[in-house]
């Protein structure tokens, strides 16, 4: 990982694990998953069988090489089916590690070395059953129109601009530490990473002073060095369109607070950003950065703040700061999100569901959705 798209050591160590997590946490609770369940009807018996589909293809991004791969293959493997993967062409290393792993493991998967061009034939194959893409909405678009022509069911986990709404009650320290995190993660190039920040007017100022000296005191450097917090991105393409958006949203009305320019040294390094001003009609705020950009802007109460958080096309994620519990409540109800994170950074866990809902795609992973997403649900009547 480290080597293919310029993980931070340690964070891709933290990923392994958090892999192993996942083959643990449906070894010990597959079974009961996908138990039969009884059911009362007017027959003798019935009941609700959940059956695997057959073979699945997996379409990858490059993001989180080892933990996106898993949390498709942990559960579908789990539940009876065959993978194949076809990882983004820029880790084939660590798709071959997977596969090998998987293989011996003694588990039906194997890896497919192909371009972006080849995966409309495998999809088109009978003996491809349903198949899963992770990555951006453009590639997701395309595939979900080639899979819906074959009839094969298909879950999506595109991309996503993740509010982070802080509110007069906050832990501010706690606030601010966690947006820093929930931004620059990855270098940013997460779905899941906060990618727009609202903050309630009373306390904008301060929440700004504070996150933009946390921002510009993050040291960025060899991925392979420890003390480094945030590392090169994965290649010139993605350094290329992050700077791009940075320069239009600057055109377009964006104030830059700290950063906003490429490192000067060798590697495809981004210097962490904290853009202020008429952030909201730029493209940092219109569109999916995937970078350590952070654009910020204020909200005058709650409803404002929601309403700020909901314009988007994306609903992946979302998170807010407050201790009130009626805000939380109404908070939880009314982002337009698949995943709804309260004093907290959003991050995927086994025992959770995870994906999004609008233009971030259909379909959940982990937990128990995620794996009965790739079963047929059999009702039995016996009479
Ligand atoms: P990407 O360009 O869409 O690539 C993802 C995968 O799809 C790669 O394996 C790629 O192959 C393949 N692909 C691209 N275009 C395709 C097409 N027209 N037909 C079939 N396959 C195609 O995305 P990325 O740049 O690797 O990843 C970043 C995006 O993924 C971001 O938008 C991010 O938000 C999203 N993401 C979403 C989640 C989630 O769970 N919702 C998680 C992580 C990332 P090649 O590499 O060969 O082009």
């Amino acid at each position: 990982m480290t080597l293919e798209m310029g993980k931070l050591r340690k964070a891709a160590i933290g990923e392994l694990e958090k892999c192993a997590w996942a083959c643990r946490y449906y070894a010990e609770n597959a079974e009961r998953f996908l138990a039969d369940e009884p059911v009362q009807t007017d027959a003798k018996r019935s009941l609700k069988k959940h059956q695997p589909l057959g073979v699945i293809l997996a379409v990858m991004p490059w993001n989180f090489p080892f933990w996106q791969v898993f949390r498709f293959a942990a559960p579908a493997l789990m539940a009876g089916n065959a993978g194949v993967l076809k990882h983004a062409s820029n880790v084939p290393q660590c798709a071959l590690a997977i596969e090998e792993l998987l293989q011996n493991a003694g588990l039906p998967f194997h890896t497919l070395l192909i371009g972006a061009e080849r995966v409309q034939k495998v999809v088109e194959d009978q003996r491809i059953a349903a198949a899963t893409l992770t990555g951006s909405e453009g590639a997701g678009r395309s595939l979900g129109t080639i899979a819906g022509k074959q009839l094969k069911k298909m879950v999506l986990e595109l991309g996503g601009s993740d509010p982070f709404i802080v509110l007069p009650s906050a832990d501010l320290d706690k606030a601010v530490a966690t947006a820093v995190t929930a931004r620059v993660q990855n270098a940013g190039q997460s779905c899941i990473a906060a990618k727009r920040f609202i903050v309630h007017e009373r306390i904008a100022r301060e929440f700004e002073k504070r996150f933009v000296q946390a921002t510009a005191a993050l040291r960025t450097g060899d991925p392979q060095d420890d003390a480094t917090e945030v590392g090169p991105l994965a290649s010139k393409q993605v350094l290329d369109d992050v700077d791009k958006q940075v320069r239009r949203s600057i055109e377009q009305g964006a104030k830059v607070a700290c950063g906003g320019k490429r490192l000067d040294r060798p590697g495809f390094f981004y210097a962490p950003t904290v853009l202020t001003g008429e952030v909201e009609k730029t493209a940092a705020w219109r569109e999916e950065v995937f970078g350590p950009v952070a654009p910020v802007t204020s909200a005058r109460d709650l409803d404002h703040a929601i309403a700020l958080a909901n314009d988007t096309p994306f609903g992946l994620g979302a998170a807010a700061f407050t201790t009130d519990p009626k805000e939380q409540d109404r908070l939880a109800d009314e982002l337009q999100a698949g995943m709804v994170f309260i004093n907290g950074m959003v991050k995927s866990d086994p025992r959770l569901p995870f994906g999004g809902i609008k233009a971030s795609g259909h379909g959940r992973e982990l937990s128990v959705e995620g794996i009965r997403e790739f079963t047929n649900t059999k009702a039995v009547w016996i009479g």
